[in-house]
């Protein structure tokens, strides 16, 4: 395909797990600053997408151009630096370092092996841990051990690590299981104010969540899109209704 203004053009992917087509001939495009919400049922493929987009597993057939650079070939070390995040079920945070720290060592430093901060470095950093932090929700805890935090604010703090990169595609899987219903409307507007100048993708199954975050839904069943569009068009597909949101 030629040049497209897509964030993430994704055409024709497919994966097979000795035989298994776990994602099968997939196409789905976001455009920037979108929030796309993928749903659907339990081995539907959901988490194999970002493990295929973020190069955690190679793709039997198919593209993933993302700002039209064909990523099936980068390493996954290579898709990071090209601007691709991506956060895991489970958080990976340094339970014994502070909250401040935690974002600090995330920050990406040069690929000079002269690695020492200069003092305009040190300065810089500092405002950007205090941007971040306030965006996630943590400037009050700042100097707290990340032990110590509630599980959300460890959700929190790790989408913040991932922020303190600026990646222009941000990846969530499942970032709301778990948490109390006050922690995932504030999930919610988090997200929403993260999207302002870049593009979310979130797979998530709680569907009052869904309806506050997603620009548009896309529907995974069997490796395959069977629905896509607004939450109200999504949620009155017969289709939709008898694969997933009837159970
Ligand atoms: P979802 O996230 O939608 O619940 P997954 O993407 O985790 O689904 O899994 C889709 C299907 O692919 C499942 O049947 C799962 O067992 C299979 N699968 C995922 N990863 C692998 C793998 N590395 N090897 C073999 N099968 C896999
Ligand atoms: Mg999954």
């Amino acid at each position: 395909m030629s040049n497209t203004d897509f964030i993430l053009a994704i055409e024709d992917l497919t994966v097979s797990f000795d035989g298994f087509k776990a994602v099968d001939s997939l196409s789905m495009y976001i455009d920037k600053n979108e929030l796309r919400v993928v749903i659907g049922p339990n081995g539907a493929g959901k988490t194999t997408v970002l493990d295929l987009i973020c190069g955690k597993t190679k793709s039997t057939e198919g593209s993933i151009k993302f700002k039209n650079i064909e990523m099936t070939t980068l390493s996954e070390h290579e898709i990071v630096r090209a601007g691709v995040g991506r956060k895991f079920q489970t958080p990976s945070i340094y339970e014994n370092l502070t909250v401040y720290q935690n974002l600090e060592v995330s920050y990406p430093v040069g690929r000079s092996v002269w690695g020492s901060l200069t003092f305009k470095r040190t300065s810089e950093l500092s405002a950007q841990v205090r941007k971040i932090a306030a965006e996630v929700l943590l400037t009050e805890h700042l100097d707290l051990e990340a032990a110590l935090l509630s599980h959300g604010q460890k959700q929190w703090l790790e989408i913040g690590m991932l922020l303190m990169q600026d990646p222009e595609l941000l990846m969530l899987d499942e970032p709301v299981a778990g948490m109390s219903a006050k922690e995932r409307d504030q999930t919610a507007e988090l997200l929403n104010q993260i999207c302002q100048n870049r593009s979310v993708l979130v797979i998530e199954h709680d569907m009052e969540f869904v309806k506050k975050i997603a620009h548009k839904v896309t529907v995974l069943h069997q490796g395959k899109i069977l629905a896509e569009g607004s939450m109200e068009k999504v949620q009155a597909n017969e289709k939709v209704i008898e694969v997933y949101l009837g159970h």
